[in-house]
């Protein structure tokens, strides 16, 4: 029998419960009570959900982050946090978010550092090491929630994230290696997979994704310690990888003494039969064969016809599951009432994805015959995807085509493009500037709704976000700001919005999925050919700049950024679709041109991030990357001056594709890791314009004149000043004005003491 298991489910609810749970309380409008209540809740249904599976996972719900949860089980907790008094959710939501030097239970606490986990758009709170750095056993969280779930009689397989990936994933705070932790780590591990045996657990899934990068000798070596260290026989170890080819630590990988190992079907496929030869007999192999990073109906028909020869090999050894943790695809398909329902047949999110499973289980337990219905529906709606002529449009196809090397050169270089834009814009030193949004308050985002739901008219709805712009631009030249921007109200997600209005596109209503913390993110189903029907953020951009003599930012999303956060599709290369989406942006920026627009800034948010995982590929993915946003930005005069916003960015090895793509202003992440990010450019004698980000916008604290003005001296001594601009770390939406009218206000004193510091 085929054994059918689940790494991971989404944990934030088909109505994003959790998201509005965590916000009341954080709030201060509810209780500790209720918001473990809510989890508890959450968890039961998801179990419910997955019980058809053989084995559920536990451990993988999180009220905030999985690696956030594996520091509190290890007791890594920086001492800035655990000093302080409060409940252990207390410190965990300190750690998680910052506090500010208001808050009643203790002193101002910075958040820690956060970044993307692997390739995707998830972000985990950095664990921090020190040389002296120790580690103890917490395990009742895992413990309680696996006593959950078996009251509930939910065949548990709890979830941990393994110590290699744990320590690569953290940051030494000291310059020590923080490897050298391992033997200190290795214990509490196995601690926890004991209190795990006692429990009487079977199967532990120890994710160790950090086997799909490139691990220098040192690494692979630790691997060998570690997992000899923890086999300590009293429970049975699935070594789960995901999101990429272990290649060159397949061997490696094998010969673990783990029970079992879990390999990424969809990415590793080419890599199944190698390790079929490599595993021990003893070994059973999990193959990911439904993907868990997009949201298309798997091949059932094709997969079988792969794994069959695969079971008849493995027996009782295989195990099927998702290729890796579903966290990544929204929850359920079936609330979806108002999706085209041809698209809608082409999809399937967490819930269907867990059928998908069952399915191939079944055939392969019992014969394709006893799904053969089943199996027929989902040939035939691939088959209907592949043929709809919502796909093909033989015009785009063409344009792509004639593409030439000059729509992504300027006409001249930076430096006399600099002083074009200098004499015509004529901006102070240090200018300063935000990142595009302003607060999306409940006024603005019960107008949206309501101009979607067809309850108010265009007239109307554009007079109210006529009046939102107004207040966004009021409010900057009180606070004296430079370069102004229209706040983006009319905009429910940066994707989205031009997702909407280009041909091509499709979208959900509940299609969620966790970016971090309670913050998600919709992404747009991108299934066909990308076109530009007409201009998509001219008319608010022309009012905006129409009410002030400051100049005003134009604000597109670029390229790179629409594909990486829309589920793209997966029948043409990303390439031709992100040339696809360049094309269709240049038209806008070129559009904003002609309505006397000076500055534009096209957002990649999420270039950095698109990066394959090995470094082996990455000059493949710069390459088309960099050119699809040159083709967008470079279409414009010199006079234009062009911004590209980039946000948690690290950019050490990826700034020669920075510096090509030539915008003449880069706005980065900077404030929470000091400036050091700022090292690189200065290496690299980065010769374009930057502002690296002063206000940590992802927490509430706000940032003194201060603490700003000592960030930008940081900065001047790596960049000239009078290539700096002065602004925050991204986009104010998710904030209150309330807190950014004292953020900037300080950003703007500050940006004046620097001026008359000379
Ligand atoms: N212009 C966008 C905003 O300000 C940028 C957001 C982002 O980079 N994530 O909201
Ligand atoms: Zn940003």
């Amino acid at each position: 029998m085929v054994t059918a298991h689940n790494l991971g489910f989404p944990r934030i609810g088909t109505k994003r419960e959790l998201k509005f749970g965590l916000e009341l309380f954080w709030k201060g409008q509810s209780t500790e009570h209720a918001l473990t209540k809510l989890g508890a809740d959450l968890r039961q249904r998801h179990w419910q959900r997955q019980s058809d599976l053989d084995f559920v996972p536990v451990g993988d719900f999180s009220f905030y982050d999985q690696v956030l949860d594996m520091s509190f089980t290890l007791g890594n907790i920086p001492l800035r946090v655990g000093n302080l008094s409060g409940t252990e959710l207390d410190s965990y939501f300190r750690l998680a978010r910052g506090r500010s030097a208001g808050d009643t239970v203790g002193n101002g606490v910075t958040a820690g550092e956060m970044t993307k986990w692997f390739d995707t758009n998830y972000h985990y709170i950095v664990p921090e090491f020190t040389a002296t750095t120790e580690f103890s056993l917490n395990p009742a969280r895992l413990l309680d929630q696996l006593d959950e779930a078996r009251q509930q009689g939910i065949n548990a397989k709890p979830v941990i994230i393994g110590p290699l990936t744990y320590l690569w994933l953290g940051k030494s705070k000291d310059g020590s290696n923080r490897l050298d932790l391992l033997t200190r780590l290795l214990p509490v591990y196995v601690e926890l997979l004991n209190k795990l045996a006692d429990q009487g657990v079977e199967w532990v899934q120890i994710d160790e994704p950090i086997l799909v990068a490139e691990l220098n000798a040192d690494w692979r070596r630790a691997f060998n310690l570690a997992y000899h260290q923890l086999n300590s026989g009293n429970v049975k170890l699935l070594l789960a990888t995901y999101f990429g080819q272990l290649q060159e630590n397949l061997q490696l990988a094998c010969k673990l003494p783990v029970s079992g190992i879990h390999l990424d079907g969809i990415n590793a496929r080419a890599e199944v039969n190698q390790l079929i030869d490599w595993l021990a007999s003893y070994k059973v192999l999990s193959l990911g064969v439904i993907n868990g990073r997009n949201i298309w109906k798997a091949d059932l028909n094709a997969t079988l016809d792969w794994l069959f020869p695969i079971h008849a090999k493995l027996q009782d050894r295989l195990w099927l599951a998702p290729s890796c943790s579903l966290l990544h695809v929204p929850v359920d398909l079936e609330r979806e009432e108002t999706l085209d329902v041809e698209i809608k047949s082409w999809l399937a999110f967490a819930r269907q994805k867990l059928g998908e499973l069952t399915v191939l289980t079944q055939a392969l337990n019992e014969g394709r015959d006893a799904v053969a219905d089943e199996l027929a529906a989902n040939a035939s709606a691939l088959q209907s995807r592949r043929e709809s002529i919502c796909v093909n449009n033989p015009m785009v196809k063409a344009a792509v085509a004639n593409i030439t090397a000059e729509f992504g050169e300027r006409h001249s270089r930076y430096v006399a493009r600099a002083e074009q834009q200098a004499s015509r814009l004529k901006l102070p030193r240090y200018p300063t500037t935000t990142i595009g949004s302003f607060p999306q308050t409940t006024e603005i985002r019960q107008a949206r709704l309501r101009f979607r739901t067809g309850e108010l008219d265009a007239t109307h709805y554009v007079t109210l976000m006529r009046t939102e712009i107004e207040r966004a631009v009021r409010e900057q030249e009180a606070l004296g700001l430079d370069v102004l921007v229209h706040g983006e109200a009319e905009r429910n997600d940066m994707v989205e919005y031009f997702g909407e209005q280009l041909e091509g596109y499709a979208f959900s209503r509940f299609g969620w999925v966790q970016s971090y913390g309670s913050r998600c993110v919709k992404p747009p189903i991108l299934f066909g050919d990308i076109s530009r029907p007409k201009a998509m953020t001219v008319e608010w951009i022309k009012y905006a700049q129409s009410l002030t003599d400051k100049p005003m930012k134009g604000m597109l999303t670029g390229p790179v950024t629409l594909l990486n956060w829309s589920f793209v599709r997966d029948d043409q290369p990303r390439s031709t679709t992100c040339y696809q989406l360049a094309l269709a942006v240049r038209d806008e920026v070129l559009d904003l041109e002609r309505a006397g627009v000076n500055i534009i800034q096209i957002d990649e948010a999420a270039l950095r991030e698109g990066l394959p995982l090995r470094k082996s590929q990455w000059q493949a993915y710069l390459n088309w990357a960099v050119e699809s946003f040159r083709i967008t930005a470079n279409g414009v005069n010199d006079g234009t001056q062009i911004h590209t916003h980039m946000c948690y960015s690290e950019f050490n090895d990826i700034i020669e594709s920075i510096a090509d793509m030539d915008a003449d202003v880069i706005t980065i992440e900077t404030s929470r890791s000091d400036m050091e990010l700022l090292d690189v450019f200065n290496n690299f004698k980065y010769p374009n314009a930057i502002g690296p980000g002063v206000y940590d916008i992802h927490s509430p604290n706000i940032p003194s004149k201060e603490q700003v003005v000592q960030l930008m001296r940081k900065a001047a001594q790596r960049i000239p000043a009078q290539r700096l601009w002065v602004n925050p770390d991204c986009g104010l939406k998710t904030r209150d004005w309330e807190e950014v009218i004292p953020a900037l206000s300080n950003m703007v004193k500050a940006a004046k003491i620097l001026r008359q510091a000379g």
